[in-house]
């Protein structure tokens, strides 16, 4: 195996971390992650896995053990905030049929990945928290316990505040996108479909999708908002603040959000993406090198896709320097544009004036009924991209 004996540390244990550590270890490197946490779990929320990111997790082996675990995606369903009536329905059956797009409960995404790359012989260090690297041919990092240890390579996959991007890229402060999201799941009490459902108002819309055998639904709730005190993931929040946020949604809204008992609240802050991907030892991938906004759902999906590459660049060429230099010269302008076209689709669902949200929707409405195909093809480059082809 082209990486046998090469030690590497991954910093950082999500979904980004633990899939280029078994992407690593099943080519022969010696793998330890560094996760700040004392254990590997998620949030309760779910994710969407779409065919690019699928694909990665298809070969590292994990396909069936992922679709065993998840709801298949039939379609996503746009609908108008105020009675919930359809504006037009996205056919997700229509993707080439060897692609599925799948709603996965992220821990169940953490642990299939974590229970993999155990059995494959990574090391998953708990309650390590990186504080300082120094770059190198034998990169050092130095951790919050006064400890320093040190690999052939370090990759960053920690995060939003990543310590390995500062290193690369210098400080500076993650920007308030002026969103707001809660995230809950509930249990499926409107008979939800395998479906996603987007109900679109102005300055704000709600996206709820089915999870663990249509059992329960996951809600992300997003809107505009001027400030935000604080930076972070899991803020817990009020129930009542997010239906008073949402009082004036109808259709199966009211239903879904009588029944949150527990939520959060994430400011959505975001990094341009990283100039530098990779130093001397170093390497980023996941949100470390390309935060979003959620709204393409593609961050997790982004960070399996730098994974796979990243692990077969390593194993392929001779030479690390050139392998890290391809890896940015490849990811990087695919994931500007993605991050690009995240920012666009809030824009779009978030229309607050009445008379262009009407044609918008009319246009949205006509284009589903005479041009399917059309409507869910613009997506071929993200949906259709095979990272695990593109680079062997
Ligand atoms: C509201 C919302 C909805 C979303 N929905 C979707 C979706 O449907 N589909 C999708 O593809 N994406 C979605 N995303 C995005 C997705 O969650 C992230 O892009 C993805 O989790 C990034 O993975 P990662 O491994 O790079 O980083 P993370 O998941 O942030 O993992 C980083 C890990 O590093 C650890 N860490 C951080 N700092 C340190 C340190 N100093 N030392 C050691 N460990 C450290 C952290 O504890 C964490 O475990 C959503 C995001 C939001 C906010």
């Amino acid at each position: 195996m082209g990486l046998d004996g090469r030690e590497i540390i991954v910093a950082g244990g999500g979904i980004g971390g633990l899939a280029a550590a078994l992407a690593l270890r099943q080519r022969g490197a010696e793998v330890r992650v560094l996760e700040q946490a004392g254990a590997i779990t998620e949030v309760g929320a779910g994710i969407q896995v779409s065919p690019n990111g699928l694909r990665v997790i298809e070969a590292l082996g994990l396909g069936e053990a992922l679709r065993a675990r998840a709801c298949r995606g039939r379609a996503v369903r746009l609908r108008d905030y105020r009675d919930g009536a359809e504006v037009t329905r996205l056919d997700l059956d229509r993707l080439p049929a060897s692609q599925g797009y799948y709603f996965v409960h992220r821990a169940d995404l953490i642990a299939l990945l974590a229970d993999a790359a155990r059995e494959a012989g990574v090391t998953i260090r708990l309650l390590q928290k990186v504080a300082g690297v120094r770059p190198g041919p034998k990169p050092e990092l130095s951790l919050a316990n006064g400890d320093t240890v040190s690999a052939d390579l370090v990759i960053g996959a920690d995060g939003l505040h990543s310590v390995i991007r500062g290193a690369l890229n210098g400080a500076a402060a993650p920007f308030f996108t002026r969103q707001v999201a809660w995230r809950t799941v509930i249990p499926n009490l409107t008979g939800h479909p395998p479906e996603a459902q987007v109900h679109m108002g102005p300055g704000q819309h709600l996206v709820s999708y089915p999870l663990r055998d249509g059992l329960s639904v996951n809600i992300v709730a997003a809107q505009e908002r001027e400030a935000w005190a604080e930076e972070g993931w899991d803020h817990e929040d009020a129930p009542a603040n997010l239906r008073a946020a949402f009082a004036g949604f109808g259709g199966d809204v009211p239903v879904m959000l009588n029944a949150v008992e527990r939520v959060g609240l994430w400011g959505l802050f975001r990094h341009p993406v990283a100039r530098h991907w990779y130093g001397d030892g170093l390497a980023l991938l996941g949100d470390a090198a390309h935060p979003t906004l959620p709204f393409m759902a593609q961050g997790a999906n982004m960070a399996l896709e730098d994974a796979w590459c990243l692990a077969s660049l390593l194993d392929t060429e001779p030479d690390t320097g050139t392998a890290l230099s391809r890896y940015q010269e490849r990811r990087r302008p695919r994931c500007e544009r993605i991050v690009a076209a995240a920012n666009g689709n809030a824009w779009k669902y978030h229309l607050r004036n009445p008379l262009i949200r009407s044609a918008a929707h009319l246009g949205l409405g006509l284009a589903g009924r005479l041009a399917p195909d059309r409507l869910i093809h613009q997506f071929d480059w993200i949906y259709g991209h095979d990272v695990t082809a593109a680079t062997g």
